[in-house]
Formats: C-alpha cells, sequence, structure tokens
C-alpha cells in the first residue's frame, strides 16, 4: 500500500534544504541554532499506533506505536521526535534496544548498522498525559473528549514519529476507549470489537501516506449524524450532542464542496470524510479525512452575513471549503518545507474562494478577494516578508496573511494572466504529479510553465520570492494634440513589479482598454486619443494585487 504511493525520495530536497540551513548558519547568527527537521536517515513508511485511554479520557493508560521504518543511509540511529510521555521499552524483532529519552527526543541504537534499503519495524511502548497535540479536555457540553490537534508539529506529544511534513506515512489507530464513547480517526473504519472491562477498540485505517500533522483520533460522546444526500465519499458529522440540531444543516456546503473540488482538481484523496467539533487550536484543522471545526462553530455570529446558498453563516462556507480544499493540497500534495506552506494554505484560501465564485456568485467572490487583499496590505504594514519565507524559525508565525491571502492573490493573478483553460490543467498536472507526496514552490512553477507554455520564472522571483506588493500613482495629462500622457510610478519600497497594468480610459464618448507594461518604477506612455479622458481607472478588472491613486488633469 505504501510503496505504491511513495516515490522516490526526492534527493533535490535534501540538498536545498542543507544549503538553506548552512546559509543561515554563516549568513545570519540569529538562525544559526535553526534545523527544519527533514527526512535524511531513515523515513517512517506506515505508524500502527495503539492507544488504550483510561475511562476519564483524562490520560493514555497504555499505549504501542509499530514504526515500520525505511533506512535511506546508512545507521546505527532512529532519531524519533517523542514528546515527555514515559516510554517503557522499545524493541526490533522482539529484542529490547538502548535508547535515551529527553528534550523531545527518542534516540534508539540499533544493535547494528543498517542499510540503505533495509526495512524495519521498531515498537515504541509508552504511556501518560500527553502535554500536547491530544486534547484531552471537556466538549462543549462539559462531556470528557481526548482529539488530535498537531499543527505544525505537536504530533509527537503523542506519537512518537519524524515530526515533519514531509514525512509522510500511512496510519492505522487502534483505539480502545469506555463503550460509551465513540471513536472517529484518519480513514476506513475496519471494525469496533467489544473487549472485557466495558470498553471498545476502534480500528481506523488510513491507506495513504499523510503528513503527521494531520494524523488524529477524536473521542467523546458524540452525536453521530449522515447527510441524507449522495455524496463522493461517505460522509459522516461528529458533533457535541448539544449540536445534534445545526450539524446537517450547518454542514451542508460541505458536499457539494466535495463535488466541486474533484470536478476542478482530481478524485477525493481519501476512503471518507468526518467533519467533527471538537477542540482545536484553530478554526478549522484539516486532519486528512477527519478534519476537525472549532466547538463555537454553530454559535458565532455571521459577520460576513448570511450564505445566499445555504442559509448558514458565509463565513462558515469559506471555513469548510477552505478545509476541505486542503484534502487535495496540504494533506495529499505536501508542502516540502515550512517555507512552501502557501501551497497548503495559499491553495485552501484560494480554491475556497473558487467554491464561493461557484455557488455563491461573482460578486460574493469579488469581496471574498478584496477583503484577501486588505488582510495583505495591513498585514505588510508590519512585516515585509516573502511568501516563500525562510525564517521559519517560528511555525506559528508562518501562518499570517501571506501564506494565506497573499498566497490565494499569486493563484488568482496566475489564473488571470494564464486563462482559466491552462492555469486548471496546470493546478491538476501539478496535483496528478505530486498527489500523495510532496511538493515545492518550484514544482508549481513547472507545472504552470509546461501547461502554458510561459516562462514565470520572474513572476515567481517578484510575487513568492519577494516582498510586497504594487503601490501604483498614476499621473495623467491631456496635452491636446489628441495625446494622453500617463506617468505610472511605483511607490512601494523595493523592486519593479514588471507585471501589464491594465488601465481604463474613460472619455465623453466611451470606455477604452489599454495595457500599460512598465519597465521601470517611473514609466511613462503616450497614448493616441481622440479626446480629452474625463477619468482613469488603473486594473478596472481587479487582476492584481495592487493599491492605486490616479490623478489627472
Ligand atoms: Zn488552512
Amino acid at each position: 500500500m505504501i510503496e505504491r504511493d511513495f516515490p522516490p525520495l526526492p534527493l533535490r530536497l535534501c540538498a536545498f534544504a542543507r544549503v538553506i540551513f548552512f546559509f543561515f548558519l554563516f549568513l545570519s547568527p540569529a538562525f544559526a541554532a535553526r534545523v527544519e527537521r527533514l527526512i535524511d536517515n531513515w523515513r517512517p513508511e506506515h505508524y500502527t499506533v495503539n492507544l488504550t485511554l483510561n475511562d476519564q479520557l483524562s490520560e493514555i493508560a497504555s499505549a504501542q506505536a509499530t514504526i515500520n521504518i525505511l533506512i535511506l543511509k546508512q545507521t546505527t540511529l532512529i532519531d524519533l521526535d517523542f514528546g515527555e510521555l514515559t516510554t517503557d521499552k522499545v524493541t526490533l524483532n522482539s529484542k529490547s534496544l538502548t535508547f535515551t529519552h529527553k528534550d523531545g527526543k527518542l534516540d534508539v541504537t540499533l544493535p547494528a548498522p543498517a542499510k540503505p534499503g533495509t526495512r524495519l519495524t521498531l515498537v515504541v511502548d509508552y504511556h501518560g498525559k500527553p502535554k500536547d497535540g491530544l486534547i484531552l479536555t471537556a466538549d462543549k457540553d462539559g462531556k470528557p473528549a481526548a482529539i488530535g490537534d498537531n499543527w505544525p508539529n505537536r504530533v509527537h506529544h503523542w506519537i512518537p514519529s519524524l515530526d515533519h511534513p514531509s514525512a509522510k506515512a500511512a496510519v492505522t489507530f487502534n483505539v480502545t476507549a469506555p463503550a460509551n464513547q465513540e471513536v472517529v480517526a484518519n480513514g476506513r473504519l475496519v471494525h469496533v470489537e467489544t473487549t472485557g472491562n466495558g470498553q471498545r477498540t476502534w480500528t481506523f485505517s488510513e491507506g495513504a501516506p499523510i503528513p503527521p500533522y494531520c494524523m488524529i483520533i477524536g473521542v467523546g460522546q458524540f452525536a453521530r449524524l449522515e447527510p441524507s444526500e449522495r455524496a463522493l465519499t461517505p460522509m459522516s458529522y461528529y458533533v457535541p450532542l448539544s449540536d445534534r440540531e445545526f450539524a446537517l444543516k450547518g454542514f451542508s456546503p460541505a458536499i457539494p464542496t466535495v463535488e466541486f473540488f474533484t470536478k476542478t482538481v482530481a478524485q477525493y484523496p481519501y476512503e471518507k470524510l468526518a467533519l467533527i467539533v471538537g477542540a482545536t487550536r484553530f478554526g478549522g484543522m484539516e486532519n486528512s479525512s477527519a478534519i476537525v471545526f472549532t466547538s463555537t462553530m454553530f454559535n458565532r455570529n455571521s459577520q460576513a452575513g448570511l450564505s445566499k446558498t445555504y442559509g448558514v453563516p458565509f463565513n462558515n462556507v469559506t471555513l469548510i471549503a477552505h478545509e476541505i480544499a486542503h484534502q487535495w493540497f496540504g494533506d495529499s500534495v505536501t508542502e516540502s518545507t515550512w517555507s512552501d506552506v502557501w501551497l497548503s494554505e495559499g491553495f485552501a484560501t484560494y480554491f475556497a474562494g473558487l467554491f464561493v465564485q461557484r455557488y455563491e456568485g461573482e460578486e460574493a467572490f469579488r469581496k471574498y478577494m478584496a477583503g484577501a487583499a486588505n488582510n495583505v496590505f495591513a498585514y505588510e504594514k508590519k512585516a515585509r516578508t516573502p511568501i516563500f519565507d525562510r525564517d521559519t524559525e517560528n511555525l506559528l508565525a508562518i501562518l499570517n496573511a501571506n501564506s494565506y491571502q497573499k498566497g490565494a492573490w499569486v493563484l488568482h493573478m496566475l489564473r488571470s494572466s494564464l486563462g482559466d483553460d491552462a492555469f486548471f490543467r496546470g493546478i491538476r498536472n501539478y496535483y496528478e504529479a505530486h498527489k500523495n507526496a510532496t511538493a515545492s514552490t518550484e514544482d508549481l512553477r513547472v507545472a504552470l510553465e509546461k501547461a502554458s507554455g510561459k516562462d514565470l520564472r520572474s513572476f515567481f522571483a517578484r510575487w513568492v520570492y519577494d516582498s510586497g506588493h504594487p503601490q501604483y500613482e498614476l499621473q495623467w495629462y491631456w496635452l491636446g494634440q489628441k495625446e494622453l500622457r500617463v506617468v505610472l510610478t511605483q511607490t512601494q519600497p523595493g523592486n519593479l513589479f514588471s507585471d501589464p497594468v491594465p488601465i481604463t480610459i474613460s472619455t465623453a464618448s466611451g470606455k477604452r482598454e489599454v495595457v500599460l507594461k512598465p519597465t521601470g518604477k517611473l514609466f511613462i506612455e503616450r497614448i493616441p486619443l481622440r479626446e480629452k479622458p474625463t477619468s482613469l481607472e488603473v486594473d478596472p478588472q481587479n487582476v492584481l494585487l495592487d493599491e492605486a491613486t490616479v490623478k489627472g488633469s
């Protein structure tokens, strides 16, 4: 199952990451200590995680993780990320191994050097109360619940793992909990067994490799509902009992969302889709096939009004569409490094926008994208950093308007300039080439270049690897003599944006579109024109992420 989906390890990625690391090591002492942990000597292929929760769901009474590992370089060390739980033993072929467990690392020494290509099965026995990752808390009704919430690298607080998004693996959970609890996890429900002591063991299996931050279980006294409409994948909703009456309507955008992304991108990547309301640090967390939404989801006021299509808060439509879009982008095609996180968040943000465009209409989409642009403008007042941000020391800080809204705008601008046909063909090719694997920003550029036949290096260099957005000042002068002079100044700090700038010239007898192709931050063009303009407008169709002012006489 695993081998089928895994491409060979992209060595280019490892080399690239090392280059980044040494770049910072020598050039910037502030980053000297930072290492983004990437796959090096070994990689996990499959986790089987057996968890027995105590009756109060307040701790893991006992756990065993069986980790199938592929050795990539000769090594005697398997260095797992593992938090503060107590490690009882580590075994290989039933023989105990020596290990050290401290500072978030479980270093296991193999009895002999393992050669590249070797497959090993390590078994780690452990127990305790996780400090993070598996949130053991009451649900909104005060009933005990256990919900995984791992983004960005918090899964190692409850599963010994290689806790980096690129270390994707399949996962099987065997969760034993009191019989009155409902359990959900990634993937297919294989079976439920009643065991002694009033407990049940639930087995869920996710066959596709998923990023570790998407590996979850949810345990609680949920109301479990299934929509009556036909869906492209088995759908179920797990909500606190007091949310039972809201769930079917509240989640009603989900089925058309799955359909829309299936048509637009590719087949839904997983065995089922569970939508869960429970503990998460975020508004929604896109765990593969088992999304968790915040507990207040059905109680919140709708600042953005109600959806005209679904009659639920508009913000919930975009939230549901965003998290479901992640199943393709982020979960199935996963960012290679944290610097590439916009391939997850920018895509989810834009594809939620595409769903809005299709189901809520052009006006709602226009507002959604304008709101996104305002977020970017506000963020850039505080931080002038590129979307592809090499500073990933503080991972929560990379959840910002660059990775979300500006990333979405980059996709929107590419769609506008390449046209729907080439853009969506490129996106589908990109998805197909990297599904169940990882992708880099360069992989996206190459896929869109192949689909469009256009060279996108300078676009990516300016918009993704550099910071800011164009701030245009358009000054126009009517010279008489049937000639208009326009002076387009780019006032943003930093480099020129050489994107073509559409302008509309209005005169008493009509409108005319002209495209300026700036070659410098100060750009002058003479335009033949029969009569004096009444007004000029920059970027009338809103195809650029820009701010503009116009003056003229
Ligand atoms: Zn997201």
